[in-house]
């Protein structure tokens, strides 16, 4: 009758056993449960060895029996301990995990040894005669050496669990019980078979670890609130509207998300472990990161030109970086902002045109390259004549309208390459790359005379506003610098002035300049 109970009771303990092992299996990708499943098979695997155990009809069967028990049931404190530590977050060195193993894989060598090596019982027998057939052991210092551990590791499980304890909150607190408990009722079996059971005649062992499979399955199922981070995070990740690409750390291709190739096509043909620098299109992504290159404009459906950035993070595990996680923003309209702000800071507000300082910036390296390929260029410079007196006759804002109309004049006869500026009140600049004096002069006797002829209407009257001149020839002996080639526009243009405004006057290099001094190296020329 007693064998009957025991027999329903262990059959039970492995039922809860298995289910709980299968629950582990299904939350095994949730952060936290890796060591879940180890703890739960080994407990499985030793309560099955104690039923073959009960069943058995001799010592052979019997040792058998134990040697099932023996693959699982030194393991169940070590996993407990892994579990634990996991679940704590504290973080345990290979070297650890092996040491921690070693000792339930020689307890298990020595008992599937024996009774070869004669050192794990001084004595072993298998008893038929009582109700519930079991083994009469005298354990030898290796058996209560495993003993002794098998009691210690939980202990220091809970040590672990303790140390956290006062720290965190309330639901940590709640698992933290019910793990310890879950840690504790081995070591009470141990303990509750050694008084106990002797006169009970069955292990009562299998019972309490079904009991612990219940507390861990439990804290595992409220923890089943782990089983919903990973399915959310992969959720937010598919779904958010950022583009996500992985890459491992040789730059080959690991997982991307919809978003990503919705932008970047290529990725949805790209194949797992493929390198990116091996594709087409896709080369740039994986390249070292720089901003500058990793921005790109992408065509919407409805044809709206949005700007994307790629941003780069590498991820760590266990202190050694793993892969490579790229970010694709939209940053539109941060772009926008930004091309707002530079086109602001680079314009002169009234009349359109660059500014002085967008000028000095823009054309240094412009004249460093025609410096360097030797090609024809020329700078003029233009002043508004006796432009005080229409702003004395007509006002400011008349004076204004006369402004924006020679800026006007002007960028409407030059190239995208010239560089057109507001230099001052009503000055101009501009300087042209890659032209001839001859052309250079053509534009601008052209400009006087259109400025000339321009009409503007002031109280009902019409007045004319007109330009002088400087034009600078540029020389590579003379113009090391555009300060240099500017200098020399102006002094054309203070001659046209001098020479009673209305008029153009070039400055070039004179010929044979070379046994001069510099400063009579140029020659003025009025050129109307
Ligand atoms: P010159 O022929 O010698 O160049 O004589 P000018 O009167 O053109 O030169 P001057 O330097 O004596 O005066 C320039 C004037 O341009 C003075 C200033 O009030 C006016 N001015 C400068 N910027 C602006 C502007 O943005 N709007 C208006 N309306 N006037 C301006
Ligand atoms: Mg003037
Ligand atoms: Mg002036």
């Amino acid at each position: 009758m007693i064998f009957v109970f025991v027999l329903i009771g262990y059959l039970m303990a492995a039922a809860i056993a298995l289910a709980t092992f299968i629950m582990g299996i299904y939350v095994r990708n949730a952060p936290k449960s890796f060591y879940f499943t180890y703890v739960i098979l080994a407990i499985l695997i030793y309560i099955v060895g104690f039923i073959f155990e009960i069943l058995a009809d001799s010592q052979q069967e019997a040792m058998a029996a134990t040697m099932v028990q023996y693959c699982g049931g030194p393991f169940v404190s070590p996993f407990m301990f892994f579990f634990v530590c996991e679940y704590c977050g504290v973080r345990l060195r290979r070297l650890h995990y092996a040491l921690l193993l070693l000792i339930p894989a020689l307890t298990c060598l020595l008992l599937w040894t024996y009774p070869f090596n004669g050192i794990y019982y001084n004595s072993l027998e298998f008893s038929l005669l009582s109700p519930v057939p079991h083994f009469d052991l005298d354990g030898s210092f290796f058996y209560y050496l495993f003993i002794g551990y098998a009691a210690l590791l939980p202990i220091a499980a809970i040590g672990v669990l303790l140390r956290f304890f006062r720290r965190r909150d309330r639901v940590f607190k709640i698992q933290a019980v019910t793990i310890i408990l879950a840690t504790i009722l081995p070591v009470l079996s141990t303990a509750f078979n050694r008084f106990v059971v002797a006169r009970l005649g069955f292990d009562t062992t299998p019972l309490f670890l079904s009991v612990s499979c219940l507390l861990l399955g439990y804290s595992m199922l409220q923890l089943g609130l782990y089983r919903i981070a990973p399915i959310a995070r992969e959720k937010i990740i598919e779904t958010m509207s950022d583009g996500f690409v992985l890459l491992d750390m040789q730059g080959s291709f690991i997982d991307a998300n919809s978003e990503a190739k919705r932008l970047l096509p290529r990725l949805a043909f790209t194949s797992v472990g493929m390198k990116l620098d091996e594709v087409e299109d896709l080369a740039w992504l994986s390249a070292p990161n720089n901003t500058a290159g990793k921005e790109f404009n992408f065509t919407e459906s409805d044809g709206a030109v949005k700007h994307y950035r790629v941003s780069e993070t590498e991820i760590s595990h266990a202190d050694r970086p793993i892969c490579r996680c790229l970010m694709i923003y939209d940053v539109t309209d941060t772009r926008q902002v930004l091309d707002e702000v530079s086109s602001l800071a680079e314009r002169d507000t009234l009349t359109g045109l660059m500014n002085r300082g967008a000028f000095n910036r823009k054309a240094k390296p412009l004249f460093d390259s025609v410096a360097r390929s030797g090609d024809d260029a020329c700078l003029l410079m233009l002043d508004l004549d006796c432009f005080k007196n229409i702003n004395d006759l007509y006002g400011h804002l008349k004076g204004d309208e006369v402004l924006k109309g020679i800026a006007v004049l002007l960028s409407s006869r030059f190239r995208a390459t010239d560089l057109v500026t507001r230099y001052g009140g009503e000055e101009f600049c501009v300087f042209l790359p890659n032209i001839s004096e001859d052309n250079a002069l053509d534009i601008a006797r052209e400009l006087r005379l259109r400025a000339a002829k321009q009409d503007f209407v002031a109280d009902g009257e019409i007045f004319h506003s007109t330009i002088s001149i400087g034009l600078a020839v540029y020389d590579f002996k003379r113009h090391h610098h555009l300060e240099a080639l500017l200098a020399d526009a102006d002094t054309a243009l203070y001659a046209a002035k001098n020479k009673g405004r209305n008029t153009i006057y070039v400055a070039r290099i004179a010929d044979g300049s070379g046994g001069m001094p510099e400063d009579t190296w140029i020659t003025l020329e009025c050129a109307l």
